[in-house]
């Protein structure tokens, strides 16, 4: 999507600056979804594979190794990260932006996988062993790091503990709290900040985002993943969603599930988790974050229900997050879901 930082990037492009002379073996770019965090690590790995980087530390994009970094074929960098992503335009990374079409027909064939495997991590000791071009450094980029199974997180642990020379992580993550924390212990944290309001409301309406807004206020403040929605057909259904939670029932639940459970599980806890977290906080405290679209709504339900309650339920949708990738029925879950929502408010 971009061959540039994004705008609101520049200050903490500086302050990586100041790593280089004493570069960690691994870093681990963290912070919120959908806040260009790929892009961001990308950049930073052509710089440094770059022949003649400029005095700000961009690359230059215009040397040889420049040339085979933007084409994807730089003998020294690897780029780890689920087969999931592989159909996805190269630069947007876990940000998602618009898949791509040269993998369709394999993708029907086999649902490509949401994880980074064992294999994966066990290709890249080739790629260590071998020396480097030109005797420069050699860059891994894997991405999002909460993607790495057990046995995956266990093999790269192994590489990390015994670092191999001239060779820089570079790991992306949106929750820290899904790693091991033996990785953790073995990365520099560097934080990824979230743009301000205008910042992130003057680059989506640079894309001719309609109702920038809103989508913005959905998806907590980060601009690109309120760009994928924006750009996604799925309006209806979060609408659909959203009003069947401004009236909890347990005939609207079931239509409800029914009729929703070919969305993508995930994407319906990740809108419920929101909307509960705008009761709780409007019961609290009279505020919204996500849907001040609906707060007349929100406002009458957080009336009839009780803090207590609010806080199990929000707990609850934490741990179906957890599994929500692998529901073993996509309706059964829904339906669950809906139904204990429902009880809430009985
Ligand atoms: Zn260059």
């Amino acid at each position: 999507m971009s061959n540039s930082l994004f705008p609101w990037q520049d200050g903490v492009w500086q302050q990586l600056q100041q790593m280089r002379a004493r570069l960690p073996h691994a870093i681990l770019f963290h912070g919120a979804e959908g806040i260009g965090k790929t892009v961001f690590a990308e950049l930073f790995a052509q710089s440094l594979l770059c022949e003649q980087p400029q005095a700000d530390g961009h690359a230059c994009g215009v040397c040889a190794s420049c040339g085979w970094f933007m084409q994807y074929n730089h003998p020294d960098y690897r780029r780890v990260r689920p087969e999931i992503l592989d159909g996805e335009d190269a630069s947007d990374g876990d940000e998602g932006g618009e898949a791509g079409d040269g993998k369709k027909t394999a993708k029907a064939a086999k649902a490509p996988s949401k994880e980074i495997k064992i294999d994966q991590i066990r290709a890249l000791s080739g790629f260590m062993n071998i020396s480097t071009h030109r005797q420069g450094q050699r860059v891994v980029l894997l991405y999002p790091a909460e993607a790495l199974n057990t046995a995956a997180s266990n093999a790269l642990l192994k590489t990390l503990e015994e670092p191999p020379p001239n060779t820089v992580f570079l790991l992306s993550s949106n929750s820290l709290d899904r790693l091991l924390p033996t990785i953790l212990s073995r990365c520099r944290k560097f934080a990824m900040p979230l743009p301000s309001r205008e910042q992130a409301m003057a680059w989506l309406r640079q894309q001719d985002v309609k109702d920038a807004d809103v989508w913005l206020a959905e998806q907590g403040g980060a601009p690109l993943t309120a760009y994928a929605q924006s750009q996604s057909e799925g309006r209806e259904l979060i609408d659909e969603f959203l009003l069947h939670l401004t009236k909890p029932g347990i005939d609207g639940a079931l239509k409800c599930a029914e009729h929703l459970q070919k969305t993508p599980v995930a994407e319906l806890v990740g809108w419920q988790q929101r909307w509960l977290y705008d009761l709780f906080s409007f019961k609290l405290c009279g505020t919204i974050r996500y849907y001040p679209r609906y707060e007349k709504a929100l406002a009458g339900l957080a009336a009839k229900v009780e803090t207590g309650a609010l806080l199990r339920a929000l707990k609850s949708s934490n741990e179906r997050r957890a599994i929500a990738e692998h529901p073993l029925s996509a309706r059964l879950f829904i339906e669950e879901m809906l139904l204990d929502y429902a009880a809430m408010f009985a």
